[in-house]
């Protein structure tokens, strides 16, 4: 099986609701979709989104980094080859992770195609059903509370409560979240780089003091100040999470090895891919590290990846946060991975099953730049 060309289109699907973070507010998902063609007539499907706050990716980067330098090094290449189309993919330049990401999903579904079973069992197997937490977006505290309320009606038992706001009014919402659903549904809090490390501390003590036991606290203070991620580490009983901190098997070893962080939240669009998220899990697993398997406000095509390799590798992926489909008005994407609610069931189609993606509108260039 031969990749012989590829097709690139966009594909945008409105949200429930605004997605809110300490970085960004935004009301509906758009992904870059690839599909890879073969000799064989099978199709290979990758999809990134562009999150420009944390990979320095748009869209556009994505489309010409894909077209114009990563399909070229991979055209002609046999699928079987796998760890070789891999690290053509990932040696075809520096950085680009979701771009990576994007076409290594495509490889990989052909992969498992061609061996005519679904991703996860090629990648070692394991129970096909996962059961993912839900974002409350920061807001208003009656707002958050009503919506906290909702999910866990809706049968979520773990809610990933967005903060890095202003910290004291953060703590509030905390308090007034776990008030209401704390009998119900675990709470993990994301504050997406907006605390200082000392106002972490005083954060997650004074929660703690007062009788709210928090899951994780993720990614509190910058993605580049380790060094303050180390310091709230030491400080609090609280498991912190890395996530901007954490994007290769390179940083997830530095920081493990210098107690930065308890728990890693791996994302395909962070690590570029499949083949390095295989690495954390195992780097993970060898320090007896648990690990999130994430993903970023993106469709089901990504994350249906992301669910293949967290059932493979549920000895260290222990959490998951594969949410973003829950987020969108709708699936446009048939076949493969069923997104209901809080559980995440993946098909015995092969490869990732996706038969077929809705909404989807080309992109076309010019035959010479493609080529
Ligand atoms: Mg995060």
């Amino acid at each position: 099986m031969k990749i012989t060309g590829f097709e690139l289109g966009k594909l945008r699907i409105p949200l429930k609701m605004p997605f809110k973070t300490a970085l960004r507010t935004v009301d509906y998902m758009e992904d870059v979709v690839i599909v890879l063609q073969t000799d064989t007539g099978h199709k290979g499907f990758g999809s990134a989104p562009a999150t420009a706050v944390i990979t320095g990716e748009t869209h556009g980067s994505i489309i010409e980094a894909i077209r114009t330098i990563i399909l070229p090094a991979i055209k002609n290449e046999d699928i079987q080859n796998l760890n070789h189309v891999v690290d053509l993919i990932q040696g075809s330049l520096y950085k680009n992770f979701s771009a990576k990401a994007a076409v290594e999903i495509a490889v990989y579904d052909l992969f498992a195609q061609s061996l005519g079973a679904p991703l996860y069992k090629i990648l070692g197997g394991g129970e096909p059903v996962l059961s993912t937490d839900l974002t409350i977006s920061v807001d208003y505290i009656d707002k958050m509370v009503q919506d906290a309320i909702d999910a866990a009606d809706r049968g979520f038992e773990a809610l990933k409560i967005k903060v890095g706001k202003d910290m004291r009014v953060d703590i509030e919402r905390v308090k007034a979240i776990y008030a209401a659903v704390s009998d119900r549904a675990l709470i993990r809090l994301d504050a997406n780089q907006g605390w200082t490390p000392k106002q972490t501390v005083t954060a997650l003590r004074e929660l703690e003091s007062s009788g709210v036991e928090i899951e994780f606290i993720e990614q509190p203070v910058r993605g580049n100040d380790v060094e303050g991620m180390k310091y709230v580490t030491e400080r609090v009983t609280t498991s912190v999470m890395a996530d901007e901190s954490s994007f290769g098997p390179r940083e997830v070893i530095d920081l493990i090895q210098m107690r930065g962080a308890d728990i890693i939240n791996i994302k395909l669009m962070k690590t570029g891919g499949i083949s390095n998220a295989i690495k954390i899990a195992d780097i993970a697993a060898l320090y007896d590290v648990d690990c999130m398997m994430g993903c970023m406000l993106e469709t089901a095509i990504g994350v249906s990846a992301a669910a293949h390799v967290a059932v493979a590798k549920s000895n260290s992926i222990t959490r998951v946060d594969l949410d973003a489909p829950s987020l969108a008005t709708v699936n446009p994407v048939v076949g493969g991975v069923l997104f209901n609610g809080s559980e995440i069931r993946i098909s015995d189609a092969p490869g990732l099953g996706i038969e077929t993606i809705s909404e989807l509108s080309m992109l076309k260039f010019d035959r010479a730049a493609a080529s």
